[in-house]
C-alpha cells in the first residue's frame, strides 16, 4: 500500500511539475513575442524635488498585458526575461523607448528633466552598450545628464570582465548611475568607492517602516548621511504617507518618489498629471502640492 502510494506521489508531482514547466514555457514565448511585436510599455513614476516640490524626474518601469493573464508583473516577467536571455533586448528597447519619449515630451514643451531606466546586472556584459546609450542619446538630441541607469547592489556579484569596463565607459560619458534598493543587498559599503554612483535610493522597505520603527528611521538617517559625505543624491522609494514625507523632508532627504505623489503613469496620463500640476504650481508653495 506504501509502495502505491509512493508511486501516486511521484506521479503528482511529475505531471506538476510538467505544468509548470509547459506553463513558464508558454510564458516565455509569449514574453519574446510581445518584445518582437511591440508589446510592452513603460510607465514613468514622477520623483520629486523635496525642496522645491517641482519634478526631478521619472523612473521608466515596464508593463505587460498578456492576453488570457492580463497585466503581469514585472517581478515575474523582468526574472522570467534575465533566466531565457531575452533581458539584453528588453534593456534595450526600454532605453530606446525612454529616450523616445523624452525627447517626445520635450518636443511637447513638458519640463521633464531626466528618465531613469532600470538595467539588469546583465546588460552590462555587453561592451557595446556605452556605443549603444550614446548613438541612443544622440538620435534623440538628448544630454548624457538626461539619462539614469539604475542598478541593483546584485551587480557586485557579477563576475563577468566586461561589466566594470562598460560600467566607466557610461559613467565617462555623462550618463549619471544610480543604485537602487540601497540596503537591502549585499551592501559592504566599500563598493560605493569603486561603482561610479551618483544616485543611492533608499529601499522602500525603511520607507514602509519609518512611522513605528526607530531602527529604520535611523537607518533612513544614517544612509541619507553616507549618500551626501559622499556627494550622491538620495531618493526615498515608497513614500505612501503624509506622514512618511514629513519625516522625510526633516531627516533631508532631497528627492521622494512613491504613491502619495503618484504611481507610475501612461505617458498620456503623466502629461495630464503635469500640466495639472504646472498649472497648479503659482498657487501652491511646494508644501501644500505634497
Ligand atoms: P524598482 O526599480 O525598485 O521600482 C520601484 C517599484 O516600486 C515599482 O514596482 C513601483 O511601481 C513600486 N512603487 C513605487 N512607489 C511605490 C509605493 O509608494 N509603494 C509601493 N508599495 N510600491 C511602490 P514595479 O513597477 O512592479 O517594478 C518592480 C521591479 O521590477 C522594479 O523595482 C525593478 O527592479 C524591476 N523592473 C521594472 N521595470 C524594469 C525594466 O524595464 N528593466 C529591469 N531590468 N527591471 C525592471
Ligand atoms: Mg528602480
Ligand atoms: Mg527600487
Ligand atoms: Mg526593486
Amino acid at each position: 500500500q506504501a509502495k502505491s502510494q509512493g508511486r501516486g506521489r511521484f506521479s503528482f508531482f511529475s505531471s506538476e511539475m510538467n505544468r509548470l514547466a509547459q506553463e513558464r514555457l508558454a510564458l516565455e514565448t509569449a514574453l519574446r513575442k510581445a518584445l518582437q511585436e511591440g508589446g510592452l510599455r513603460l510607465h514613468y513614476q514622477p520623483q520629486i524635488d523635496m525642496a522645491s516640490g517641482q519634478l526631478y524626474g521619472v523612473e521608466a518601469l515596464a508593463r505587460w498585458t498578456h492576453a488570457e493573464l492580463g497585466e503581469v508583473s514585472p517581478a515575474r516577467f523582468i526574472p522570467l526575461a534575465e533566466e531565457c536571455g531575452l533581458i539584453a533586448d528588453l534593456g534595450r528597447w526600454a532605453l530606446g523607448e525612454a529616450c523616445r519619449q523624452l525627447a517626445q515630451w520635450r518636443t511637447q514643451g513638458l519640463a521633464v528633466p531626466a528618465v531613469s531606466v532600470n538595467l539588469s546586472p546583465s546588460s552590462f556584459h555587453n561592451l557595446d552598450l556605452p556605443r549603444m546609450i550614446a548613438d541612443t542619446l544622440d538620435r534623440n538630441a538628448l544630454a548624457p545628464q538626461d539619462l539614469t541607469l539604475e542598478l541593483t547592489e546584485s551587480i557586485l556579484l557579477d563576475t563577468n570582465p566586461s561589466t566594470m569596463k562598460t560600467i566607466d565607459e557610461v559613467h565617462a560619458h555623462g550618463v549619471r548611475l544610480s543604485m537602487d534598493d540601497f540596503g537591502t543587498g549585499y551592501s559592504s559599503l566599500s563598493y560605493l568607492r569603486r561603482l561610479p554612483v551618483s544616485e543611492l535610493k533608499l529601499d522602500r522597505s525603511f520607507v514602509a517602516d519609518l512611522e513605528h520603527d526607530e531602527a529604520a528611521r535611523a537607518l533612513s538617517s544614517a544612509i541619507l548621511g553616507i549618500g551626501k559625505s559622499l556627494h550622491l543624491t538620495v531618493v526615498a522609494e515608497g513614500v505612501e504617507t503624509a506622514t512618511q514625507n514629513v519625516m522625510l523632508r526633516e531627516q533631508g532627504y532631497p528627492v521622494a518618489q512613491g504613491f502619495l505623489f503618484s504611481r507610475p503613469l501612461s505617458p498620456q496620463d503623466l502629461e495630464q498629471w503635469l500640466i495639472r500640476r504646472q498649472a497648479e504650481a503659482p498657487a501652491l508653495a511646494p508644501v501644500a502640492q505634497l
